[in-house]
């Protein structure tokens, strides 16, 4: 099953693919996670990333369609994927129709979270990333037993840098001008499931399982 997840940033895309993941047996392939990981080791690429990501930018799509295209040629792809943050611009988007097309594949389902503005904001500025594993706590939602530790696997929680307000804003203004067009783009096939991402973690879940049929 090959899915795409969309929604703005804070909707909830990471926590909903890693559910998924368990349940369908396909890999989550997080282009903000892979670029992350790549500022973490101080790649080139990864210090050219990290300017634009600070600033709540898109990275170049040249960029961004070039590690998607080798990502997807991995064996562990061949049963499906969750695309997590990718595509986020029309040529993403058409990118990535030309790569399912060479590989004699399409899209199952393109779900959409859909959250107000003002509930991310205050969603994503208190949100803590953890250094280890990935997983994202809430001071309010859900925080870690311990302050500043992960629950799953013990690393050290910390706020993203794009997680401040004057970068979230800006990611939102990103995100409506250049990514919800693709709602539209992938509205003539019938693959688009609208979600409210509105409620708990448990009933977003519930929503997409139902929507997806898995
Ligand atoms: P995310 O964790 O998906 O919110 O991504 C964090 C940041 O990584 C974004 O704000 C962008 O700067 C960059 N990024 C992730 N995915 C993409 C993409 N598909 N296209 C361009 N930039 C991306």
């Amino acid at each position: 099953m090959n899915i795409i997840l969309i929604g703005p940033p804070g909707a909830g895309k990471g926590t909903q693919a890693k559910r998924m993941i368990d349940r369908l047996q396909v890999p989550q392939i997080s282009t903000g996670d892979m670029f992350r990981a790549a500022v973490k080791e101080g790649s080139p690429m990864g210090k050219k990333a990290k300017e634009y990501m600070d600033k709540g930018a898109l990275i170049p799509d040249d960029v961004v369609i070039g590690v998607v295209n080798e990502r997807l040629a991995k064996a562990d792809c061949k049963k499906g994927y969750i695309l997590d943050g990718f595509p986020r611009t029309l040529d993403q988007a058409k990118a990535l129709d030309g790569i399912l097309k060479s590989m004699g594949t399409k899209l199952d389902h393109v779900v959409v979270i859909e959250v107000p503005d003002d509930y991310l904001v205050s969603r994503l500025t208190g949100r803590r990333t953890c250094r280890g594993c990935n997983y994202m706590h809430h001071i309010e939602y859900d925080p870690p037993k311990k302050s500043g530790v992960c629950d799953k696997c013990g690393g050290e929680l910390y706020q993203r840098d794009d997680d401040q307000e004057d970068t979230i804003r800006q990611r939102l203004n990103t995100y409506h001008g250049q990514t919800s067009p693709l709602i539209e783009y992938y509205s003539g096939q019938d693959i688009v499931r609208m979600i409210d991402g509105t409620g708990s973690m448990v009933q977003v879940q519930d929503a997409i399982t139902a929507a997806i049929g898995a």
